[in-house]
C-alpha cells in the first residue's frame, strides 16, 4: 500500500493524516500483520520517524477508536494491534510470541448454556496457544 493509499485510508475513517500519522500507518495498516507497539516503535524510529513514545501510542488509540486497527489481548502484558478488523480468531505461539490468524468459520463453538441475564453476545474471539514442537533428531 503506498503512502497516498494509507492517506485515503486515514481519511475514510475520519483521520487527519498527518506525518506521523502516516509514518505509523505505513507500517502497521499496509499489510495484514499482528504488531506490538513496542515492535512500531522500533521499527518508526529504524526509518528516521521522529515520532515520540507517546504519538506512537495515541496514534494507535485514535485507529482503534476509528476502526482501522483492533487490538488482541493474549496475556496481560502483550496487546497485538491487528489490521483485519473483522471478527476472527488466532494462534498464539507461547515460543515465539506470534499470532496467527484463523478465519471466523474454522473454528465452530458451541455453548451449552445461556447469556448472563441481561447480556447479548458482542462476539467470539478464540485465541488457541500453541508451542514449538520437539525437534526430531
Ligand atoms: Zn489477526
Amino acid at each position: 500500500m503506498t503512502r497516498e493509499e494509507i492517506a485515503q485510508k486515514l481519511e475514510d475513517h475520519g483521520v487527519l493524516p498527518t506525518a506521523q500519522r502516516l509514518d505509523v500507518g505505513e507500517i502497521i495498516l499496509s499489510s495484514p500483520q499482528h504488531t506490538s507497539a513496542d515492535q512500531i516503535i522500533a521499527q518508526i524510529r529504524q526509518k528516521g520517524s521522529k515520532a515520540s513514545k507517546a504519538t506512537v501510542y495515541n496514534t494507535l488509540n485514535l485507529f482503534c477508536e476509528r476502526g482501522l486497527l483492533r487490538t488482541v489481548h493474549v496475556d496481560p502484558v502483550r496487546q497485538y494491534y491487528d489490521p483485519t478488523t473483522e471478527s476472527h480468531h488466532h494462534f498464539y505461539n507461547l515460543d515465539s510470541g506470534e499470532l496467527t490468524d484463523i478465519p471466523p468459520d474454522a473454528i465452530k463453538l458451541q455453548v451449552s448454556m445461556d447469556l448472563p441475564a441481561g447480556t447479548e453476545q458482542a462476539g467470539v474471539e478464540v485465541v488457541i496457544q500453541i508451542r514449538d514442537s520437539e525437534a526430531d533428531c
